[in-house]
Protein backbone atom coordinates (compact mmCIF):
# COMPACT_ATOMS: atom_id res chain seq x y z
CA UNK A 1 0.00 0.00 0.00
CA UNK A 2 1.16 3.34 -0.99
CA UNK A 3 1.88 5.79 2.13
CA UNK A 4 0.40 9.39 1.73
CA UNK A 5 0.04 11.65 4.27
CA UNK A 6 -3.08 13.76 5.69
CA UNK A 7 -4.17 16.25 2.92
CA UNK A 8 -2.70 19.92 3.81
CA UNK A 9 -5.17 21.33 2.25
CA UNK A 10 -8.48 19.38 3.59
CA UNK A 11 -7.20 17.82 6.30
CA UNK A 12 -8.75 14.53 4.88
CA UNK A 13 -6.58 11.12 5.84
CA UNK A 14 -5.97 8.75 3.48
CA UNK A 15 -7.99 6.38 2.95
CA UNK A 16 -7.12 2.73 3.61
CA UNK A 17 -7.66 0.39 0.28
CA UNK A 18 -7.69 -3.49 1.09
CA UNK A 19 -6.06 -5.03 -2.24
CA UNK A 20 -6.98 -8.27 -3.25
CA UNK A 21 -4.75 -9.51 -6.10
CA UNK A 22 -5.68 -10.91 -9.59
CA UNK A 23 -4.37 -14.37 -9.15
CA UNK A 24 -5.71 -14.71 -12.73
CA UNK A 25 -2.99 -11.66 -13.63
CA UNK A 26 -1.76 -11.50 -17.74
CA UNK A 27 1.38 -13.10 -17.84
CA UNK A 28 4.44 -10.91 -18.43
CA UNK A 29 4.50 -12.67 -22.01
CA UNK A 30 0.76 -11.73 -22.59
CA UNK A 31 0.97 -8.04 -21.12
CA UNK A 32 3.86 -7.72 -23.35
CA UNK A 33 2.12 -8.50 -26.29
CA UNK A 34 -0.79 -6.08 -25.84
CA UNK A 35 1.90 -3.24 -24.81
CA UNK A 36 3.64 -3.91 -28.25
CA UNK A 37 0.28 -3.04 -30.18
CA UNK A 38 -2.24 -1.47 -27.41
CA UNK A 39 -4.82 -0.02 -30.10
CA UNK A 40 -7.17 2.53 -27.95
CA UNK A 41 -9.17 1.07 -25.07
CA UNK A 42 -9.27 -2.43 -26.00
CA UNK A 43 -7.43 -4.18 -23.18
CA UNK A 44 -7.70 -3.67 -19.85
CA UNK A 45 -5.17 -4.00 -16.76
CA UNK A 46 -5.34 -6.74 -14.16
CA UNK A 47 -6.99 -4.55 -11.05
CA UNK A 48 -10.09 -1.75 -10.92
CA UNK A 49 -10.30 0.37 -7.69
CA UNK A 50 -13.69 1.24 -6.05
CA UNK A 51 -15.34 3.12 -3.41
CA UNK A 52 -18.78 2.93 -2.35
CA UNK A 53 -20.52 6.32 -1.52
CA UNK A 54 -24.24 6.54 0.45
CA UNK A 55 -25.94 8.97 1.63
CA UNK A 56 -25.74 7.84 5.50
CA UNK A 57 -22.20 6.23 5.17
CA UNK A 58 -20.21 8.72 2.85
CA UNK A 59 -17.18 7.48 0.82
CA UNK A 60 -16.34 3.82 2.51
CA UNK A 61 -15.21 0.83 1.66
CA UNK A 62 -12.08 1.93 -1.00
CA UNK A 63 -10.79 -1.38 -2.99
CA UNK A 64 -8.35 -2.74 -5.31
CA UNK A 65 -9.81 -5.48 -6.79
CA UNK A 66 -8.88 -7.99 -9.94
CA UNK A 67 -10.35 -6.42 -13.15
CA UNK A 68 -13.55 -7.77 -13.87
CA UNK A 69 -17.90 -7.42 -14.57
CA UNK A 70 -19.82 -5.39 -12.20
CA UNK A 71 -22.47 -6.69 -10.57
CA UNK A 72 -25.26 -4.17 -10.52
CA UNK A 73 -29.39 -4.14 -9.93
CA UNK A 74 -31.29 -3.95 -13.10
CA UNK A 75 -33.06 -1.31 -11.37
CA UNK A 76 -29.83 0.35 -10.87
CA UNK A 77 -30.54 4.14 -11.85
CA UNK A 78 -27.97 5.00 -13.66
CA UNK A 79 -28.63 2.41 -16.12
CA UNK A 80 -32.61 4.28 -16.08
CA UNK A 81 -31.67 7.75 -15.70
CA UNK A 82 -28.06 8.33 -17.18
CA UNK A 83 -26.82 9.73 -13.70
CA UNK A 84 -23.20 9.08 -14.75
CA UNK A 85 -19.78 11.51 -15.11
CA UNK A 86 -16.46 10.37 -16.04
CA UNK A 87 -12.64 11.15 -16.33
CA UNK A 88 -9.96 10.56 -18.75
CA UNK A 89 -6.24 10.92 -17.71
CA UNK A 90 -2.80 9.83 -19.19
CA UNK A 91 -0.20 7.88 -16.96
CA UNK A 92 3.34 8.12 -19.09
CA UNK A 93 6.34 6.09 -18.77
CA UNK A 94 10.01 8.54 -18.61
CA UNK A 95 13.04 7.52 -19.26
CA UNK A 96 14.16 6.37 -15.96
CA UNK A 97 11.23 3.89 -15.59
CA UNK A 98 9.07 6.50 -13.66
CA UNK A 99 5.78 6.83 -14.08
CA UNK A 100 4.17 10.38 -13.82
CA UNK A 101 0.59 11.67 -14.58
CA UNK A 102 0.00 15.61 -16.00
CA UNK A 103 -1.87 17.79 -13.99
CA UNK A 104 -4.47 15.25 -12.14
CA UNK A 105 -5.67 17.77 -9.27
CA UNK A 106 -7.76 19.47 -12.70
CA UNK A 107 -9.49 16.37 -13.51
CA UNK A 108 -9.86 15.65 -10.01
CA UNK A 109 -12.09 19.27 -9.43
CA UNK A 110 -13.34 18.64 -12.97
CA UNK A 111 -14.86 15.38 -11.82
CA UNK A 112 -16.41 17.21 -9.13
CA UNK A 113 -18.14 20.07 -11.01
CA UNK A 114 -19.10 16.94 -13.12
CA UNK A 115 -20.31 15.20 -9.90
CA UNK A 116 -22.50 18.71 -9.06
CA UNK A 117 -24.51 19.21 -12.49
CA UNK A 118 -25.42 15.52 -12.33
CA UNK A 119 -26.15 15.59 -8.74
CA UNK A 120 -23.46 13.09 -7.90
CA UNK A 121 -21.40 13.25 -4.59
CA UNK A 122 -17.90 14.99 -4.92
CA UNK A 123 -15.48 13.05 -4.81
CA UNK A 124 -12.36 14.93 -2.45
CA UNK A 125 -9.37 15.31 -4.71
CA UNK A 126 -6.68 13.80 -2.69
CA UNK A 127 -9.19 10.57 -2.74
CA UNK A 128 -8.84 10.71 -6.48
CA UNK A 129 -5.28 11.33 -6.48
CA UNK A 130 -4.92 8.41 -4.12
CA UNK A 131 -7.16 6.27 -6.48
CA UNK A 132 -4.67 6.94 -9.66
CA UNK A 133 -1.90 5.90 -7.32
CA UNK A 134 -3.28 2.78 -5.39
CA UNK A 135 -3.98 1.09 -9.17
CA UNK A 136 -0.26 2.20 -10.75
CA UNK A 137 0.90 0.30 -7.11
CA UNK A 138 -0.22 -3.05 -8.47
CA UNK A 139 -0.83 -2.52 -12.23
CA UNK A 140 2.61 -0.24 -12.68
CA UNK A 141 3.93 -2.66 -15.02
CA UNK A 142 0.95 -1.97 -17.52
CA UNK A 143 2.16 1.64 -18.89
CA UNK A 144 4.12 1.36 -21.70
CA UNK A 145 7.08 2.89 -22.75
CA UNK A 146 6.91 3.12 -26.68
CA UNK A 147 6.97 6.48 -28.53
CA UNK A 148 3.51 8.12 -27.71
CA UNK A 149 2.64 5.28 -25.79
CA UNK A 150 0.98 5.98 -22.58
CA UNK A 151 -1.47 4.00 -19.96
CA UNK A 152 -5.25 5.66 -20.34
CA UNK A 153 -7.06 5.97 -17.00
CA UNK A 154 -10.60 6.38 -16.99
CA UNK A 155 -12.13 7.48 -13.17
CA UNK A 156 -15.77 6.82 -13.79
CA UNK A 157 -18.97 7.44 -11.28
CA UNK A 158 -22.76 6.27 -11.15
CA UNK A 159 -25.91 6.06 -9.46
CA UNK A 160 -25.92 2.41 -8.38
CA UNK A 161 -29.33 2.52 -5.93
CA UNK A 162 -32.13 0.50 -7.17
CA UNK A 163 -34.87 2.96 -7.23
CA UNK A 164 -36.90 3.97 -10.35
CA UNK A 165 -38.39 7.11 -8.75
CA UNK A 166 -36.58 10.01 -10.52
CA UNK A 167 -34.42 12.14 -7.77
CA UNK A 168 -30.46 11.92 -7.00
CA UNK A 169 -29.61 8.64 -5.83
CA UNK A 170 -28.58 7.77 -2.06
CA UNK A 171 -26.10 4.75 -3.52
CA UNK A 172 -23.11 5.79 -5.98
CA UNK A 173 -19.85 3.98 -6.93
CA UNK A 174 -16.59 5.33 -8.39
CA UNK A 175 -14.54 3.19 -10.27
CA UNK A 176 -10.89 3.44 -11.76
CA UNK A 177 -9.84 1.00 -14.67
CA UNK A 178 -7.05 1.45 -16.87
CA UNK A 179 -6.30 0.71 -20.94
CA UNK A 180 -2.70 1.00 -22.66
CA UNK A 181 -2.74 3.42 -25.33
CA UNK A 182 -0.93 3.32 -28.60
CA UNK A 183 0.72 6.18 -30.50
CA UNK A 184 -2.99 7.90 -31.57
CA UNK A 185 -1.54 8.80 -35.42
CA UNK A 186 0.55 6.07 -36.74
CA UNK A 187 2.82 7.54 -39.14
CA UNK A 188 2.80 10.93 -37.80
CA UNK A 189 -0.10 13.31 -37.35
CA UNK A 190 -2.81 13.71 -39.65
CA UNK A 191 -5.18 16.76 -39.83
CA UNK A 192 -8.73 15.41 -39.76
CA UNK A 193 -11.98 16.70 -42.11
CA UNK A 194 -14.67 17.91 -39.96
CA UNK A 195 -18.30 17.55 -40.41
CA UNK A 196 -20.59 20.58 -39.77
CA UNK A 197 -23.69 19.54 -37.57
CA UNK A 198 -26.55 21.41 -38.57
CA UNK A 199 -29.78 19.10 -37.45
CA UNK A 200 -28.29 17.84 -33.89
CA UNK A 201 -27.04 19.84 -31.25
CA UNK A 202 -24.64 18.28 -28.41
CA UNK A 203 -25.75 20.56 -25.73
CA UNK A 204 -28.13 23.38 -24.79
CA UNK A 205 -27.97 26.69 -22.39
CA UNK A 206 -28.36 25.05 -19.14
CA UNK A 207 -27.73 21.76 -19.69
CA UNK A 208 -24.97 19.59 -19.38
CA UNK A 209 -22.55 20.31 -21.62
CA UNK A 210 -19.56 21.29 -19.44
CA UNK A 211 -20.18 18.02 -17.65
CA UNK A 212 -18.18 14.95 -18.27
CA UNK A 213 -20.85 12.55 -19.21
CA UNK A 214 -21.86 10.24 -21.10
CA UNK A 215 -25.10 11.44 -22.01
CA UNK A 216 -23.03 14.20 -24.20
CA UNK A 217 -22.02 11.18 -25.84
CA UNK A 218 -24.94 9.40 -26.80
CA UNK A 219 -26.22 12.51 -28.00
CA UNK A 220 -23.18 12.80 -30.42
CA UNK A 221 -23.24 9.31 -31.71
CA UNK A 222 -25.90 9.52 -34.45
CA UNK A 223 -24.60 13.33 -35.48
CA UNK A 224 -20.79 11.16 -35.56
CA UNK A 225 -22.62 8.38 -37.98
CA UNK A 226 -23.61 11.15 -40.20
CA UNK A 227 -20.23 12.74 -40.36
CA UNK A 228 -18.65 9.61 -41.55
CA UNK A 229 -21.37 9.09 -44.26
CA UNK A 230 -20.43 12.92 -45.47
CA UNK A 231 -16.92 10.96 -45.28
CA UNK A 232 -15.50 12.92 -42.50
CA UNK A 233 -13.41 11.92 -39.52
CA UNK A 234 -15.58 13.99 -36.48
CA UNK A 235 -18.23 16.45 -35.96
CA UNK A 236 -18.30 19.71 -34.91
CA UNK A 237 -21.33 21.11 -32.61
CA UNK A 238 -22.59 24.95 -33.17
CA UNK A 239 -24.85 26.51 -30.05
CA UNK A 240 -28.14 28.00 -30.65
CA UNK A 241 -27.05 30.74 -31.48
CA UNK A 242 -25.04 29.47 -34.62
CA UNK A 243 -21.62 29.48 -32.54
CA UNK A 244 -18.77 27.37 -32.41
CA UNK A 245 -18.48 24.32 -29.55
CA UNK A 246 -16.56 21.85 -29.80
CA UNK A 247 -16.32 18.15 -31.47
CA UNK A 248 -17.77 15.29 -29.82
CA UNK A 249 -14.99 14.82 -27.51
CA UNK A 250 -12.16 17.87 -28.34
CA UNK A 251 -12.06 21.56 -27.92
CA UNK A 252 -11.78 23.68 -30.63
CA UNK A 253 -9.08 26.58 -31.41
CA UNK A 254 -8.27 28.81 -34.24
CA UNK A 255 -5.06 30.78 -35.03
CA UNK A 256 -5.18 34.24 -36.10
CA UNK A 257 -2.76 35.94 -38.43
CA UNK A 258 -1.56 38.41 -35.85
CA UNK A 259 -0.81 35.39 -33.62
CA UNK A 260 -4.07 36.07 -31.46
CA UNK A 261 -5.40 32.33 -30.52
CA UNK A 262 -9.03 32.49 -30.00
CA UNK A 263 -11.22 29.20 -28.20
CA UNK A 264 -14.98 29.06 -27.88
CA UNK A 265 -15.80 29.70 -24.53
CA UNK A 266 -19.58 29.18 -22.70
CA UNK A 267 -20.97 27.09 -20.01
CA UNK A 268 -22.10 24.82 -22.81
CA UNK A 269 -18.45 23.64 -23.56
CA UNK A 270 -16.25 21.27 -22.08
CA UNK A 271 -13.44 22.72 -20.17
CA UNK A 272 -10.21 20.57 -21.88
CA UNK A 273 -7.20 20.39 -19.58
CA UNK A 274 -5.53 20.01 -22.77
CA UNK A 275 -6.64 23.31 -24.26
CA UNK A 276 -5.83 25.00 -21.26
CA UNK A 277 -2.53 23.66 -21.47
CA UNK A 278 -1.64 24.25 -24.70
CA UNK A 279 -2.92 27.85 -24.44
CA UNK A 280 -0.60 28.23 -21.57
CA UNK A 281 2.25 27.38 -23.96
CA UNK A 282 1.14 29.74 -26.03
CA UNK A 283 0.95 32.44 -23.58
CA UNK A 284 4.54 31.51 -22.50
CA UNK A 285 6.02 32.16 -26.38
CA UNK A 286 4.12 35.92 -26.21
CA UNK A 287 0.38 34.63 -27.57
CA UNK A 288 -2.59 36.46 -26.85
CA UNK A 289 -5.38 34.46 -25.90
CA UNK A 290 -8.70 34.87 -26.09
CA UNK A 291 -11.66 32.65 -24.87
CA UNK A 292 -15.13 33.96 -26.61
CA UNK A 293 -18.09 33.23 -28.40
CA UNK A 294 -16.31 32.11 -32.11
CA UNK A 295 -19.38 32.25 -34.83
CA UNK A 296 -19.78 29.74 -37.56
CA UNK A 297 -19.75 32.82 -39.76
CA UNK A 298 -16.57 33.97 -38.31
CA UNK A 299 -14.70 30.82 -38.69
CA UNK A 300 -15.60 30.48 -42.64
CA UNK A 301 -14.84 33.84 -43.17
CA UNK A 302 -12.05 34.12 -41.24
CA UNK A 303 -10.49 31.16 -43.40
CA UNK A 304 -11.37 32.32 -46.81
CA UNK A 305 -9.95 35.45 -45.54
CA UNK A 306 -6.83 34.54 -44.46
CA UNK A 307 -7.07 36.39 -41.36
CA UNK A 308 -7.48 32.56 -40.03
CA UNK A 309 -3.91 30.78 -40.29
CA UNK A 310 -4.23 27.73 -38.34
CA UNK A 311 -7.61 25.41 -36.80
CA UNK A 312 -6.80 22.39 -34.83
CA UNK A 313 -8.61 20.62 -32.00
CA UNK A 314 -7.57 19.21 -28.63
CA UNK A 315 -8.15 16.64 -25.95
CA UNK A 316 -5.99 13.98 -23.91
CA UNK A 317 -6.78 10.89 -26.56
CA UNK A 318 -5.20 12.52 -29.81
CA UNK A 319 -3.38 15.74 -27.58
CA UNK A 320 -4.07 17.72 -30.85
CA UNK A 321 -5.25 17.22 -34.39
CA UNK A 322 -4.79 20.08 -36.84
CA UNK A 323 -8.24 20.52 -38.54
CA UNK A 324 -8.14 20.26 -42.54
CA UNK A 325 -11.58 21.01 -44.07
CA UNK A 326 -14.57 21.79 -42.48
CA UNK A 327 -17.73 20.51 -44.14
CA UNK A 328 -21.58 21.50 -44.05
CA UNK A 329 -24.43 20.39 -46.70
CA UNK A 330 -23.91 22.76 -49.28
CA UNK A 331 -19.84 23.56 -48.80
CA UNK A 332 -16.10 22.25 -48.31
CA UNK A 333 -13.82 24.58 -46.78
CA UNK A 334 -10.33 23.50 -47.13
CA UNK A 335 -8.30 24.89 -43.63
CA UNK A 336 -5.39 26.64 -43.73
CA UNK A 337 -2.04 24.38 -42.33
CA UNK A 338 -0.18 25.98 -40.23
CA UNK A 339 3.00 25.18 -37.51
CA UNK A 340 1.65 26.39 -34.52
CA UNK A 341 -0.52 23.31 -33.76
CA UNK A 342 2.18 20.60 -33.63
CA UNK A 343 4.65 23.11 -32.69
CA UNK A 344 2.59 22.95 -29.27
CA UNK A 345 1.91 19.36 -29.64
CA UNK A 346 5.76 18.73 -29.12
CA UNK A 347 6.19 21.44 -27.00
CA UNK A 348 3.04 19.38 -24.39
CA UNK A 349 4.18 16.18 -25.28
CA UNK A 350 8.10 16.70 -24.29
CA UNK A 351 6.82 18.20 -20.96
CA UNK A 352 4.75 14.89 -20.52
CA UNK A 353 6.89 12.45 -21.33
CA UNK A 354 9.79 14.13 -19.35
CA UNK A 355 11.73 15.05 -21.90
CA UNK A 356 11.46 19.08 -21.35
CA UNK A 357 11.55 21.45 -18.16
CA UNK A 358 8.07 21.03 -16.33
CA UNK A 359 8.04 25.06 -15.43
CA UNK A 360 4.56 25.08 -14.75
CA UNK A 361 4.68 22.23 -11.70
CA UNK A 362 2.07 19.96 -14.30
CA UNK A 363 4.28 16.31 -13.57
CA UNK A 364 2.61 14.35 -10.51
CA UNK A 365 4.47 11.58 -10.19
CA UNK A 366 2.35 8.04 -9.50
CA UNK A 367 4.82 5.19 -8.43
CA UNK A 368 6.72 6.73 -5.74
C1 LIG B 1 -12.83 15.22 -22.27
C2 LIG B 1 -13.39 16.16 -23.27
C3 LIG B 1 -12.61 17.13 -23.93
C4 LIG B 1 -11.12 17.25 -23.75
O1 LIG B 1 -10.73 17.48 -22.43
P1 LIG B 1 -9.23 17.12 -21.99
O2 LIG B 1 -9.20 17.47 -20.54
O3 LIG B 1 -8.34 17.99 -22.80
O4 LIG B 1 -9.02 15.68 -22.28
C5 LIG B 1 -13.25 18.00 -24.80
N1 LIG B 1 -14.58 17.90 -25.04
C6 LIG B 1 -15.35 16.98 -24.45
C7 LIG B 1 -16.79 16.93 -24.76
C8 LIG B 1 -14.78 16.08 -23.55
O5 LIG B 1 -15.56 15.14 -22.98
Amino acid sequence: MTTIDTDPDTGLDPLEFSVTRNLAAKSTTDRDAILANPGFGQSFTDHMVDICWSVRGGWHRPRVSPYGPISLDPAAAVLHYGQEIFEGIKAYRHADGSVHTFRPDQNGRRLQRSARRLALPELPVPYFLQSLRELIAVDGAWVPSGDDQSLYLRPFMFAKEAFLGVRPAHKVAYYLIASPAGAYFKGGVQPVSIWLSEDYSRAGKGGTGAAKTGGNYAASLLPQSEAYENECDQVVFLDQDRNVEELGGMNVVFVYKDGTIVTPQSDSILEGITRDSLLQLARDRGHHVEGRNVSLDEWRQGVASGDIVEVFACGTAAVVTPIGVLKGRDFIDEQPSGTLALELREELTNIQYGRAEDKHGWLYRLDA
